[in-house]
């Protein structure tokens, strides 16, 4: 059977083995899935190690970068966001390296949740990998404007003149901006922690502003109880997120598109 893994640390919470498997059955797919936790200083090891007989691997936190580093070529996604989460072992044994991220978070935003992203104003809180990743598929959808606020301004505007050559991108801190925006998706580790980061209210109008937290929990998220509590029109996790870039790496393996829906609706009742 061939032979698929997720490398991370921590990995124990992952929900990609239970996904993929839950696609694998769907679609009549033979294959294995297993969550694998790499050694932090080693992680070039055991993706060797893992592919040496395994024909592909999902890559999560802190791993990203590194694995952008290690295989033979990039998708046109993950060339310029420097972060793969998704590899494949091609039939002459090189390593392709993908980024599935910003594909399922447009589907997500798109497809699931009916939000319109062509001519809106978006605030993209986070400059780490999560908010690299989604870039590019953000500013192909054609909003008005993309802001990326992050806490360390710096490697906001270093984003933001990586990808000024794709469409209206700008960067911010975090108490820079009070004019409301259309959408806001946090991309940053800060509800990890039950944090919030530090903007301004003023940039939800109330009944209006759609929120989107990429982490997902049973419970809402700490961004999404505060984007609540100040009027959001929808709050939204990323969950759907998570399922929908999952199917984007099945569909680069196996050649087959898997139904979402089904799969997040039974991680939901999970
Ligand atoms: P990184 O560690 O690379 O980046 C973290 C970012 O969060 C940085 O921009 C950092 O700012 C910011 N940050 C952390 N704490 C705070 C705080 N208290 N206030 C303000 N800003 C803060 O993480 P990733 O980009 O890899 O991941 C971010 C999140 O996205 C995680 O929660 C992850 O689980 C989620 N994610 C979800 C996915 C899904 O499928 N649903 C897919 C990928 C990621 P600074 O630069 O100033 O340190």
């Amino acid at each position: 059977m061939d032979r698929y893994a997720v490398i991370g640390n921590p990995i124990a919470h992952s929900k990609s083995p239970l996904i993929h498997r839950m696609f694998a059955e769907q679609t009549g797919q033979a294959l294995t899935y297993e969550a694998l936790l790499a050694p932090l200083d080693d992680f070039a090891g055991t993706l060797r190690g893992f592919l040496a007989d395994g024909h592909g691997v999902n890559v999560t936190v802190p791993f990203k970068e590194q694995a952008w580093a290690l295989v033979d070529s990039h998708s046109a996604a993950a060339e310029r966001a420097g972060a793969v989460n998704t590899i494949l072992r091609q039939a002459d044994g090189s390593l392709l390296g993908d980024n599935t991220d910003g594909r399922g978070l447009v589907r997500d935003l798109q497809t699931n949740a009916g939000i319109k992203l062509r001519g809106a104003r978006i605030l993209l809180l986070g400059a780490g990998g999560a908010s690299r990743g989604v870039i590019q598929p953000l500013l192909a959808a054609r909003p008005s404007q993309l802001c990326v606020v992050n806490r360390t301004v710096d490697k906001a505007e270093q984003l933001a003149t990586l990808f000024n050559d794709l469409g209206p991108i700008s960067a911010a801190g975090l108490h820079w901006l009070e004019e409301s925006v259309d959408l806001i998706v946090n991309a940053t580790s800060a509800s990890l922690g039950g944090e919030v980061p530090a903007i301004s209210p003023k940039l939800i109008r109330p009944g209006h502003t759609v929120c989107y937290d990429m982490m997902y929990a049973s419970e809402p998220t700490a961004f999404n109880r505060w984007a609540s509590e100040h009027g959001a029109a929808r709050c939204v996790d990323g969950l759907g997120m998570l399922v929908e870039q999952a199917a984007e790496a099945f569909e680069l393996w196996r050649g087959v598109r898997p139904e979402t829906a089904p799969v997040f609706a039974a991680l939901r009742r999970n």
